[in-house]
């Protein structure tokens, strides 16, 4: 339902949770965060409102870092408990996502991965992602490579958001059918659903289009389409005021 990244200077964890604070209006189920610190991925997640996320957060603080991303659900697949919410990792736990939208041929992918051995521990239709990163990494140049293989084979309507312990400096986005806006900042950058999400940091933008991934780094984004290609970019100022 409602999406936030972050890679740049401040504490990750704050911006991330303050950004899905300002999309709570849209309504969801449950929430979760991510953040990469030390080479790790640290994630929390839980049923309920964000007031839930923030009191297991505080009782067991995550390791500061300045690269993460955050999830409010609305669940379609699978009940709304701690472990179906976002984010979802693969088996080795190095690569974290995030999903808005309905994946299609998840039951065919899943089982797919089965057969290859892996073991999914949620209900959803998103962690087939996770995993299918995983096994792009073997042979893809990195993330974005690995995000661009996997979309080819996602049937649906999706926003995703990925991290992964190899790159402390990447967040990967891609969307099909589905927003997703990146916020353009000074040595920072923030990928969202709405513009909502980090209009407190900064009003220039871009708007991702359909079938295209973003690569987001403290210091520039890249925008390509899903078979690797330059994509032009309109960056605009968002002028008008966001109630939240
Ligand atoms: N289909 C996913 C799920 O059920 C994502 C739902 C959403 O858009 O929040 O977990």
């Amino acid at each position: 339902c409602g999406i936030v990244g972050y890679v740049g200077a401040k504490p990750a964890l704050d911006v991330v949770i303050e950004g899905l604070a300002r999309l709570e209006y849209r309504g969801y189920d449950s929430a979760g965060v991510a953040v990469l610190a030390d080479g790790a991925l640290a994630t929390a997640k839980r049923a309920g409102k964000l007031v839930n996320l923030r009191t297991a957060l505080a009782e067991e603080p995550p390791p500061a870092g300045t690269l993460g991303m955050g999830h409010t659900r609305w669940a379609t697949h699978g009940p709304p408990n701690d472990r179906n919410a976002h984010p979802h990792t693969d088996c080795s736990g190095t690569v974290a996502v995030i999903h808005n939208g309905i994946i299609e041929n998840f039951a065919e992918l899943r089982a797919e991965l089965e057969e290859r051995g892996h073991k999914l521990s949620s209900d959803t239709d998103t962690e087939a992602v996770a995993h299918l990163l995983e096994d792009e990494l073997a042979s893809a140049g990195g993330l974005a490579e690995a995000m661009r293989r996997v979309c080819g084979r996602l049937e649906g309507a999706f926003t995703l958001v990925a991290v992964h312990t190899g790159d402390a400096d990447l967040v990967v986005g891609a969307r099909r059918n589905s927003p997703l806006v990146v916020g353009v900042g000074d040595g920072e950058n923030f990928l969202a659903s709405d513009v909502a999400a980090f209009i407190a940091h900064t009003r220039d933008a871009i708007e991702l289009g359909q079938d295209q991934v973003v690569e987001l780094r403290s210091g520039g984004v890249t925008v390509t389409d899903f078979a690797g290609r330059p994509a032009e970019v309109k960056e605009y100022h968002v002028d008008w005021d966001v109630s939240a």
